[in-house]
């Protein structure tokens, strides 16, 4: 599903962001791609994005080469990719349910299919009763839900998050947590980076270690710190 052949992104000014990347991730598979601060993990979330381009190697998702796509097909591959980052990134004069709602509008769903399928993603998330809310007035928790049920509406068959507890207090972060679970166990592909060593210790699924923006580490099924 996401196929990564020996990347190497350097930054303008000579700084390394990951240097000769090799990874595969299968359909339905959750993985955590964790290390330190600096070693590399936005960089790679971006090159999936394809808010970078590597300047080496080459990236297939769903068995097209990104690295080839031209301007006018990104907006296909942004269909298959959901994201979701740490700072939640709502448009803040819109309500919750017009955060959603926007996310169906860029993709022109039809109005109808838009008023079934905002209250159901919302409803999955437990925001309902927030639906008429600005962002200002949810909590961080609330806030990311809201970015959760954006990412989702869509039905993307891949779901993309960086540091997506990274400002949420230990309670709410688990919320998310389950959600994310509960995402997967539908069949959504999750690649998540994160630092929360808790996190990935209990959640018990395949952790990336990236260090120096090189992968010295990739377990099936294990904790932050386990060998492989
Ligand atoms: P992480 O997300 O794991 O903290 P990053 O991917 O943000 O790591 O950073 C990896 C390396 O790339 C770091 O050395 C960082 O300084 C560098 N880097 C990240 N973004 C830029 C940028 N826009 N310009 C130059 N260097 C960058
Ligand atoms: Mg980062």
């Amino acid at each position: 599903m996401i196929r990564l052949e020996n990347i190497t992104k350097m930054y303008p000014n000579g700084s390394k962001g990951v240097e000769g990347l090799n990874l595969h991730i299968k359909k339905g598979d959750f993985v955590f791609i964790v290390g330190s601060s600096g070693s590399g993990k936005s960089t790679l979330i971006k090159l999936l994005l394809k808010e970078l381009d590597p300047t080496e190697g080459e990236i297939t998702i769903n068995n097209v080469k990104t690295t080839t796509l031209t301007r006018n097909q990104i907006p296909y591959l942004r269909r298959n990719l959901g994201v979701v980052f740490q700072d939640f990134r709502l448009l803040p004069n819109k309500t919750v349910y017009e955060n959603v709602a926007f996310a169906m509008r860029v993709i022109e769903a039809p109005s109808r299919v838009i008023r079934r399928n905002v209250p159901a993603v919302l409803s999955l998330v437990g925001l309902n009763k927030k639906a008429k809310s600005l962002p200002n007035q949810l909590s961080g928790g609330e806030q990311q839900r809201t970015a959760l049920a954006r990412a989702i509406v869509n039905n993307p068959p891949i779901l993309i998050c960086d540091e997506p507890t990274g400002n949420l207090d230990p309670d709410t972060a688990w919320g998310i947590m389950q959600l994310l679970e509960d995402i997967n166990r539908r069949g959504t592909t999750i690649v998540m980076a994160t630092h929360a060593r808790d996190i990935v210790d209990v959640m018990q699924k395949r952790v990336v270690t990236l260090k120096q923006g090189h992968i010295i580490r990739d377990i099936e099924k294990g904790g932050y710190d386990d060998e492989a």
